[in-house]
């Protein structure tokens, strides 16, 4: 039920963590993470933070990284697993999507996937979003319009971050469900709500329903669904951590 994501000059990982810890009092059933340094590294557990930090300390360099994703879990569709957990991945491991919300129509994107060769792990809603980001790039479509073509087949309310293998940059959407960015100095945000990156920054952009968000270590853009980008203000919030 949480969404982080940051676009870093330096590791991310610890960043990924404390941002989901102030994303607990929306409840969760299970927290994952998602780090690129050339390839894509996943690690997510079912249960609280302590489960997915127990198992982070078993792992090693592969997920050291300057940009990444988190995301606590409400589940909606498939019971709390470890399999289950977000982020979700394509076969080849080159997208990692969380996702907060409810795909209405999975069901019938599952099944043309499934029909075109698409194998599914999981049993969530959200597994169909990787797939559908991977058939765009194999169709040839550069990143950011395959995300924003995955995402406009979509019925439903969603939160929706990907980080591709070798990429600097996190993508984003949402419907009728929230995400705000973060504007850092030389690191730039994004999450469920401000508490998740409220010590790293104080300005930010709230993200309407429709809109799509490339946030990168250096810059923070957002485009309508045809790519033209929007001229979205800067606000600078006040809070008492
Ligand atoms: N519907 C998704 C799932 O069950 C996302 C749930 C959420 O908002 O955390 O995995």
């Amino acid at each position: 039920c949480g969404i982080i994501g940051c676009a870093d000059t330096d590791d991310v990982l610890g960043m990924l963590v404390d941002g989901l810890s102030r994303l607990e009092y929306r409840g969760y059933d299970s927290a994952g993470v998602a780090v690129t340094n050339g390839s894509l590294a996943v690690e997510k557990r079912e249960g609280d933070l302590s489960a997915l930090e127990d198992a982070l300390d078993g792992t090693g360099d592969e997920l050291r990284g300057t940009v990444g994703i988190g995301h606590t879990r409400w589940s909606t569709h498939g019971p709390p697993t470890d399999v289950n957990a977000h982020p979700h991945t394509d076969e080849d491991g080159s997208v990692a999507v969380v996702h907060n919300g409810i795909i209405e129509n999975y069901r019938p994107l599952r099944d043309e996937l499934s029909g075109a060769g698409c194998r599914f792990v999981s049993e969530t809603d959200t597994e169909v979003v990787p797939h559908l980001i991977e058939r765009e790039r194999a169709a040839g479509a550069d990143r950011e319009t395959a995300f924003r073509r995955a995402i406009d087949r979509l019925e439903g309310s969603y939160a929706i971050a990907a980080v591709f293998a070798g990429c600097e940059t996190i993508y984003a959407a949402r419907h009728e469900s929230p995400l705000v960015l973060g504007v850092g100095e030389g690191a730039n945000y994004l999450a469920s709500d401000v508490p998740a990156f409220v010590p790293y920054t104080d300005r930010v952009i709230y993200l309407d329903d429709g809109e799509f968000a490339s946030v990168s270590p250096e810059s923070v853009t957002v485009a309508d669904v045809e790519g033209t980008p929007l001229d979205k203000p800067i606000e600078t919030i006040e809070w008492d951590p």
